[in-house]
């Protein structure tokens, strides 16, 4: 069984509620084929990430929050309603937990086991718990990426410079339009023609090319012209990343956004053709993963030797590097994740992926929202120039959304804000709003999000669980934990936090608590780990930590 599902918009609501209304449109949402990578097949983005176990699975949820009243809550264990308990009206609606393995069983062989016998799924970041918003999601986070590795390196601007990536997926897509939005010109490898397509038809990139030398030479005109372009190159990245490495054409910036924290199903090793690696999958995944780790050694390799000839190389949170370590490229963590590089001093100021939906589906409400934060936040020139640049280059995928990076103080505000515009009308219906689970006090992943932390506190799972306990005791929407988002299995733990603005009261109280404790924990675990902003911030705005030193 497979159904076509499509983001439902409009101001009739078939739930009881419209906070059970927003979680079945999200989950509607996050299926929608303009936002879902295969969504016959559940799979929203990431390698195998899914809103639903099944489409069995898929329609009890769907049939429990039809008929979920205000008080009470579901649980949804990896994709799977498993129970509904009378709670109260200041509690989530829906609580999930997604893949989470005891330790010890934590790899990918025991969950493809589980997966197999339909016990489990592989719930992403925001796949699993109904946040995703398409590509624009990961566009600012890229964009703010690329604009810190501009300032730290060429006067901040991309200008004049060839970024060298792979894979044009639902997070990879973001690329090329978050190069050129910083001046720069994008190469992007991608081995599937249509995800080319896709990101060409979303405008996230402008040209597409089948051979090497076209690609070059469109990459070397726009680059001497000084020219933002950006080109999806059909082909392999484990064999076109050394051939570019041998040749003499400069590359500036060399990362990655293959799936490569999924080596069965995430990457295609060189030499196959799509079919032909679907065919090796299915008969035989230990020799596909050999295979798919030996080609990732090698773009690793190359992406070593970019480094040597003096580009920027960062890895972009996919794990390629501990995939090739373990291959044996010892010097594979030689270039730094993207996180330490360029993202941390915004994580201490609790900053990260705010974002918001306009579940009437309707595109105003958001340019309403919008003009909100322009007022809100006259003095920060870095949002007020990706809102310029969002409201005219991205195209909305599914329900209208928009990704805005705020820090502590400033979600509570907006969120405040938009439940008075949906209380006086001004926005026609309520808001959802979420945020990724790769934020600033949300995750535990030694390899991306917590990697070389100050105090050598990488791997301490506590603080993702402390921040879901948290946030359900604020009272968000929907609030999730799960296992091996961004980097696979057995290498992170991680929250996500969902609430609705619908107009109410009720929901005042609940967003300002959230909107509090979720930023909050991302000054915290910081300030815990000893970082300077993080001390800062707490001791501005008043953050309660019992222990910090004077
Ligand atoms: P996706 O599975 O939707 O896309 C991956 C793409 O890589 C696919 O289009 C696939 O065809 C392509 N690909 C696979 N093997 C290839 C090869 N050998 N050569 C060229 N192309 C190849 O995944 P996604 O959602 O785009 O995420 C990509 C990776 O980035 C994941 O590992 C994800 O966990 C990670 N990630 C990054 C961030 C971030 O902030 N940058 C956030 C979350 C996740």
């Amino acid at each position: 069984m497979s159904r076509k599902i499509t983001a439902k918009k409009g101001l009739k609501i078939e739930c009881k509620g419209w906070e059970q209304e927003a979680a079945l449109r999200m989950l509607y949402n996050n299926l929608d084929p303009e936002v879902a990578e295969r969504p016959e097949d559940l799979v929203v983005y990431g390698g195998i990430g899914k809103a639903a176990r099944n489409w069995e699975a898929f329609e009890a949820i769907e049939n429990t929050l039809r008929g979920l009243e205000g008080d009470e809550t579901m649980l949804i264990q990896s994709g799977k309603p498993v129970a509904v308990f009378k709670t109260h009206e200041e509690a989530p609606r829906v609580l999930l937990s997604n893949s989470v393995l005891v330790p010890k069983w934590a790899n990918w062989e025991h969950f493809n086991e589980l997966d197999k016998k339909g016990l489990m799924m592989y719930g992403q970041m925001t796949a699993g718990s109904w946040i995703y918003i398409g590509s624009q999601g990961i566009v600012q986070g890229t964009y703010e990426t690329f604009a810190e590795l501009a300032n730290q390196n060429f006067d901040g601007s991309l200008k004049g410079k060839v970024v060298l990536t792979a894979g044009l997926g639902g997070m990879g897509g973001a690329q090329p339009l978050a190069v050129t939005m910083n001046g720069g010109v994008a190469l992007c490898v991608e081995v599937d023609e249509s995800r080319i397509d896709k990101r060409l038809e979303t405008k996230y990139l402008d040209v597409k090319a089948y051979t090497l030398e076209e690609a070059l030479k469109l990459a070397g005109d726009a680059r001497d012209e000084g020219r933002p372009l950006s080109i999806g190159l059909l082909g392999n990245a484990a064999e076109l990343l050394p051939e570019i490495l041998e040749g003499d054409f400069r590359i500036d910036v060399v990362t990655d956004q293959t799936s490569a924290h999924d080596p069965l199903n995430g990457y295609i090793p060189e030499g196959f053709s799509l079919e032909d690696a679907a065919e090796l999958r299915k008969e035989d995944p230990k020799e596909y993963v050999s295979a798919s780790s030996a080609s990732m050694a090698k773009h690793v390799r190359a992406m070593l030797g970019f480094k040597e000839k003096g580009a920027v190389v960062f890895d972009y949170g996919n794990n390629i590097r501990q995939v090739a370590f373990d291959e044996g490229v010892e010097n594979a963590f030689d270039f730094p994740g993207f996180v330490p590089a360029y993202i941390r001093p915004l994580f201490c100021e609790g900053k990260g992926p705010f974002r918001f939906v306009a579940l009437s589906g309707d595109p105003r409400d958001i340019k309403v929202a919008d003009d909100k934060m322009r007022e809100l936040f006259p003095d920060n020139e870095k949002l007020l120039r990706w809102l310029d640049m969002a409201q005219e280059k991205i195209a909305f995928q599914g329900l209208p959304a928009r990704i805005a990076w705020l820090g502590y103080g400033e979600r509570a505000k907006m969120g405040l804000a938009l439940n008075e515009l949906v209380a006086s009308g001004e926005i026609s219906a309520p808001v959802v709003i979420g945020r990724d689970h790769l934020d600033s006090g949300s995750v535990a992943s030694p390899n991306r999000e917590t990697e070389s932390m100050k105090d050598g506190s990488d791997a301490v799972g506590d603080w993702a669980i402390l921040n879901a306990l948290v946030n359900t005791a604020a009272g968000g929407s929907w609030i999730s934990v799960h296992h091996g988002g961004g980097v696979g299995m057995g290498y992170s733990l991680h929250a996500g936090m969902v609430v609705v603005a619908d107009g109410t009261e009720n929901a005042a109280r609940r967003l300002e608590r959230v909107l509090t404790t979720d930023p909050g924990m991302g000054v915290v675990r910081h300030a815990d780990a000893g970082y300077d902003i993080a001390i800062e911030t707490a001791r501005m705005r008043g953050v309660n930590i019992p222990m910090l030193e004077e």
